[in-house]
């Protein structure tokens, strides 16, 4: 295929930096020492100032083929030139049907159609809707209850943020959706310290929702959504058989299992989906991130064919769902997400994290001892360190790692005082054990 030359020499970094007012950042401490990334390749971005930094963390858990893969670079060009924007509603083109059959041909049994939108929290906001709609057409409206976890994050728009546990994405914004409840977290560092894998103890968590279920009686619940691994908080794996048990209580009762498999899906765990190595089917799928390699803004929502079937009524001239985006299924992202579903079938990204995991595994905990390290956890290729906080300026030590790491060129994430590895599905051993001496170098020389 033919290449796309890309020059850096002509890269001009702005004096000015007060106009963008930058997502989730601290902005006064970044733009007093900015970290500007300005090319890509496979497993490492470019800084401004010329430094390779081995990306320890898929952009943000999403390039899971790793960057400027030539498949996808050449479809966005193409298509561009080719049919660059379709509407989305009333009108139609090849590449969103196509993507949709080849989603449901890697999906988990039973998911079969697909919604598309633009991002993680667009998603969420979809199935939201999606499940309380279903109970309204089944002629079950008064199921309008919305069950979330603490801890648990599902983007940023208001249904998200009211599902979602993290206090300071929510405690600014009002009084939020009504009708609202959580279950338990399942973090306990006093149980589960260093556990590999799925941790031992906490399946009982799952119980609470019965309690919920209870309290409010299940004739007023419409949904339960989770993470199957909960990333953004600072992965929190779930405990052995709690997602099962998920399963069988919101089945019993008729309720929708919603997973938010943003960061799950599309092999972070070593199968394709986190439904997948769980071996739990939900009603309604998230996605985003992995579906385009994180190329190309682009979402996808699965759901069964009896939530489907339960809008194809009335007369046919009407619209069934009243909800959708401009972009929805657009013609760059679709080409996107093909090429993406296309080279992790060709190179067998979406199981080869089941391959790394267990050498990641023990490259990970061999962290355990270094200073300030209270616990290690891993699942598929995702990974965290946990550190004590520093007493009274909570989240400053994992900061300050994650600096170290940068200057020293390994790019992790931090959440809170926990540091997050979540490396591109073709990271090789020996990157692997670079990213990991990159952490413990960080934590030797920081307070
Ligand atoms: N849901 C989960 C589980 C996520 O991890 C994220 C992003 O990290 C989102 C939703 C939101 O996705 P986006 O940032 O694309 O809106």
């Amino acid at each position: 295929g033919s290449e796309i030359e890309v020059s850096n020499s002509n890269t001009v970094v702005p004096n000015d930096l007060s106009a963008f007012w930058m997502p989730f950042t601290a902005n006064r401490q970044f733009k007093k020492a900015p970290r500007m990334l300005v090319a890509a390749k496979d497993m490492h971005y470019t800084t401004s100032d010329g430094r390779q930094v081995l990306d320890g963390t898929a952009g943000l858990w999403c390039v899971n083929a790793g960057h400027a893969r030539p498949r996808i670079v050449e479809a966005i060009a193409r298509q561009a030139a080719e049919l660059d924007y379709a509407p989305a509603f009333q009108m139609g083109h090849p590449k969103a049907f196509e993507l949709a059959n080849r989603i449901v041909d890697i999906a988990p049994n039973g998911l079969n159609h697909v919604l598309f939108t633009n991002s993680g929290s667009e998603s969420v906001e979809t199935a939201l809707k999606l499940a309380l709609a279903y109970h309204r057409v089944k002629g079950e409206g008064a199921r309008s209850r919305l069950i979330g976890r603490e801890r648990g994050y599902h983007g940023v728009n208001f249904g998200g943020i009211s599902v979602g546990g993290i206090v300071s994405n929510r405690k600014m914004f009002g009084s939020l959706l009504t009708g609202v409840d959580h279950m338990p977290h399942t973090h306990n560092l006093a149980k589960n310290a260093y556990s590999k894998g799925v941790p031992e103890y906490g399946t009982e968590l799952a119980d609470e929702l019965e309690r919920i279920v209870t309290l409010h009686d299940a004739s007023t619940i419409a949904a339960v959504i989770v993470e199957p691994v909960a990333g953004s908080t600072g992965v929190l794996i779930p405990p052995m058989g709690y997602l099962k048990r998920l399963r069988e209580i919101t089945s019993k009762h008729g309720i929708l299992l919603i997973f938010d498999e943003v960061i799950t899906g599309f092999g972070r765990l070593g199968t394709p989906f986190g439904a997948d190595y769980f071996g739990v089917t939900p009603d309604i799928m998230i996605t985003a991130k992995g579906l385009t390699n994180g190329v190309i803004p682009m979402g996808a929502v699965l759901v069964s064919s009896e939530i489907h079937d339960a809008f194809m009524q009335g007369p046919e001239h009407m619209i069934e769902f009243f909800h959708g985006y401009t972009y929805s299924g657009n013609p760059m992202a679709s080409a996107a997400g093909l090429a993406t579903l296309e080279t992790y079938k060709e190179e067998g990204l979406l199981t080869r994290g089941a391959e790394l995991a267990p050498i990641f595994q023990d490259a990970l905990h061999s962290l355990k001892g270094e200073p300030h390290v209270i616990d290690i956890r891993n699942i598929g290729l995702v990974g965290a360190v946990e550190l004590d906080p520093i007493a009274g300026a909570p989240t400053k030590r994992a900061f300050s790692a994650f600096l170290k790491c940068y200057e020293d060129g390994v790019l992790v994430r931090t959440t809170g005082d926990i540091i997050a590895m979540s490396p591109p599905l073709i990271i090789s051993e020996s990157q692997i054990g670079e990213l990991i001496d990159g952490v413990r170098a960080a934590l030797r020389s920081i307070d």
